[in-house]
């Protein structure tokens, strides 16, 4: 299946300054009140940056994890740059997107970010909407599934990581500074880990 990656890192971009008040809004409750802005700085970014031509996947995501690296200050520049450099690495040289990359790259991203921001599941982080997503999106694929049918589970399961992070206390990040006082929250990150893993599905449905 051949796909435009800018096309769709663009949608990642709209999709986020859509979201960018509400993102924001979430870090005020836990944090510092710039999640919203961050990424949308950095996504604003991405779309100038990444060649609208680009064919090579992997060449894209690379130039928008280096983008998100240098332009997004705070936890999250580091930890989505990572995840699209290590995701890049899996695409570097395809033209279209299938199950079993989609799967591998998914697997990169989240160990970047453990590597880089040494978290594990069910500490308040992007990585309790991640993780679950990528177990609901392996076990279907391995069952056979399609890439549509895959990312919908995928997705699913990363809302409700979303709905898990505001029933536990965050122990990394800035919102732990909060302790017990960040339960009742949702998860900054965690949210705009399932808006960009939304966009995807609906930009590949096309
Ligand atoms: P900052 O907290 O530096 O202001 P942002 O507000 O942009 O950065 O991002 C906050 C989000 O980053 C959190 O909601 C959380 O999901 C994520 N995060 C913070 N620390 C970590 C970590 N160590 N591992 C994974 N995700 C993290
Ligand atoms: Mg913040
Ligand atoms: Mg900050």
């Amino acid at each position: 299946m051949a796909t435009r990656v800018y096309q769709c890192l663009k949608e990642i971009g709209d999709k986020i300054m859509a979201n960018k008040d509400f993102l924001t809004d979430l870090d005020r409750e836990i944090g510092d009140a710039d999640h919203g802005v961050n990424m949308a700085r950095g996504f604003a970014a991405v779309v100038e940056k990444v060649p609208e031509d680009e064919g090579d996947i992997g060449a894209a995501l690379k130039k928008t994890g280096m983008t998100l690296l240098s332009t997004v200050g705070g936890a999250s520049g580091p930890l989505y740059g990572t995840a699209y450099m290590e995701a890049a690495k899996v695409f570097a040289g395809k033209t279209a997107v299938s199950p079993e990359d989609f799967k591998a790259a998914l697997e990169a991203a989240i160990a970047g970010i453990q590597k880089r921001g040494k978290a594990v599941k069910g500490e308040k982080t992007m990585l309790d909407a991640l993780m679950p997503a990528y177990d609901a999106f392996s076990e279907k694929v391995d069952a056979g599934a399609d890439l549509n049918e895959a990312l919908d589970a995928a997705c699913a399961a990363a809302a409700e990581g979303v709905e898990y992070t505001k029933t536990i206390a965050a122990t990394k990040g800035r919102a732990s500074y909060l302790g017990q006082r960040s339960v009742g929250h949702q998860d900054p990150g965690a949210t705009s880990a399932t808006l960009t893993l939304e966009t995807i599905r609906d930009f590949l449905k096309g």
